[in-house]
């Protein structure tokens, strides 16, 4: 069956009596196009073991299984399993796992199903739970790509520029772990309800190490959190807030031995300038 096709998935989800929950993020793709498109620019091959979390009906899964050596799919509606086996029934190596992707251990999941392959991962992600989706892959430390979909304004966070309204402490923890790239935008009429906003496709290439020496990793986003809590006020001002340090002359020296003027703002700076003020901070205290 043609699981991009609108009138297949409706006939498919009456025949099931299956109805769409709104809190599982479900927006089904309705266009063939992008799910071959998205396993296409992952780079995924056969070499690969696949994490796909929210199989929904399985169109991108169906896509994944044809490029990859081992596909993973979790998925949090039991409503849909036996949807997936009748979809998914062609599809030799994939496994679907009934569960929060959420509650998984991730690293212990990754030694037991993709020994001997790279592991990545590829999703339509649930929108509510995007951000705590990515911090877990991200500090799971095992994939070595994730390609995945957000919605567009959170691609823009993601990958955006020093100085700009998009950056902030989530673009910087994202970089302590990766190399974003913004691969290309998906309209609501890829999918079935259509979400009220422009989705992206963005690709995750994971760092062996993060891109300046961050010594401590706790006080280095303790800094960036800081840094950002008051956008609007002086980096001194929040961070002798943030940090509980009265006195801002000392700031004002460690800020000037980083090349940094004493009223910058914490949005104008790099990662590696947030790593060399962590460090000179740090010293300084
Ligand atoms: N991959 C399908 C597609 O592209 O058509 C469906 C994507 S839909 C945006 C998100 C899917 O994630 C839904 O099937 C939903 O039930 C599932 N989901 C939601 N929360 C989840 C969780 N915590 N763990 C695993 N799957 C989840």
């Amino acid at each position: 069956m043609d699981l991009c096709s609108e009138k297949e998935i409706k006939s498919l989800l009456d025949r099931h009596g299956f109805r769409f929950s709104r809190s599982k993020g479900q927006n089904f793709l309705v266009d063939g196009r992008v799910p071959e498109e998205i396993v296409r620019r992952s780079g995924i091959g056969e070499d690969c073991g696949v994490l796909e979390i929210g199989p929904g009906i399985g169109a991108l899964t169906v896509c994944l299984s044809q490029a990859a050596g081992r596909v993973l799919a979790v998925e949090l509606d039991r409503a849909l399993l036996p949807l997936l086996s009748e979809t998914l029934s062609g599809c030799g190596n994939v496994e679907v796992l009934s569960g929060d992707v959420l509650k998984l251990d991730l690293p212990e999941l990754v030694r037991s199903r993709f020994a001997g392959f790279r592991p990545m991962v590829c999703a339509n992600l649930p929108y509510n739970i995007t951000s705590p989706v990515l911090t877990a892959l991200l500090e799971s430390e095992c994939f070595q790509a994730v390609t995945v979909m957000v919605q567009r304004e959170v691609a823009l966070r993601l990958t955006a520029r020093p100085g700009t309204s998009e950056y902030g402490a989530f673009t910087l923890f994202l970089q302590y772990y990766a190399v974003p790239e913004l691969l290309f935008d998906v309209p609501p009429e890829s999918f079935l309800p259509r979400p009220r906003v422009t989705s992206s496709v963005i690709r995750l290439r994971i760092l062996d190490s993060p891109p300046a020496s961050v010594p401590d990793k706790a006080f280095f986003f303790r800094v960036v959190r800081g840094a950002f809590a008051q956008r609007r006020k002086t980096l001194v001002n929040a961070l002798s807030a943030a940090l509980g340090i009265p006195d801002k002359d000392v700031l004002v020296r460690v800020l000037s031995s980083c090349g940094l003027s004493p009223d910058i703002r914490g949005e104008r700076l790099s990662f590696e300038e947030f790593a060399l003020l962590s460090r000179s901070l740090k010293e300084a205290l």
